[in-house]
């Protein structure tokens, strides 16, 4: 499987959109974090335990973003739209499906790395990107 999580994708792509501060560039972030986070040696899940786990944090992660400015919710989107085709790719096809995202199709690699090295680098990187959430976001509401 070769997927960095998703909920760490949202997120990142969440705290991109905040520094944005508009829908399309939040987006073009967002999007532009999922290469750089896909390059990144990562530890990636396999089964449903760990698909169900993902999607549930990166639900409650939206639910949390919702009620702020709309650029937030738009980088988050962006940063988690390109592993939309390897789930799609994985329910489908089985995982035989063709890709056309450039850190899903081989064209930029996609390393990843074991228990509990790769999982310490994506944790790493979501509590940085909700750090500044939180901290950010606390500023902007008071
Ligand atoms: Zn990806």
């Amino acid at each position: 499987m070769v997927l960095l999580y998703v909920s760490t994708h949202f997120a990142t792509g969440a705290a991109l959109g905040k520094i944005a501060g508009s829908n399309w560039l939040a987006l073009i972030l967002g999007l532009s974090s999922h290469i750089l986070l896909d390059v990144l040696p990562h530890h990636d899940y396999r089964g449903r335990r760990g698909i169900i786990l993902d999607s549930l944090v990166t639900l409650a992660l939206m639910l949390w973003l919702l009620p702020n400015p709309s650029y937030i919710l738009w980088g988050a989107i962006g940063g988690a739209f390109p592993d939309l085709e390897v789930i799609i790719n994985r329910v489908f096809f089985r995982g035989g499906g063709r890709r056309f995202f450039p850190s899903h199709s081989g064209i930029l690699p996609h390393p990843s790395r074991v228990w509990p090295e790769g999982f310490i680098i994506q944790a790493s990187i979501m509590v940085a990107a909700l750090v500044f959430l939180l901290a950010t976001l606390r500023v902007t509401a008071g």
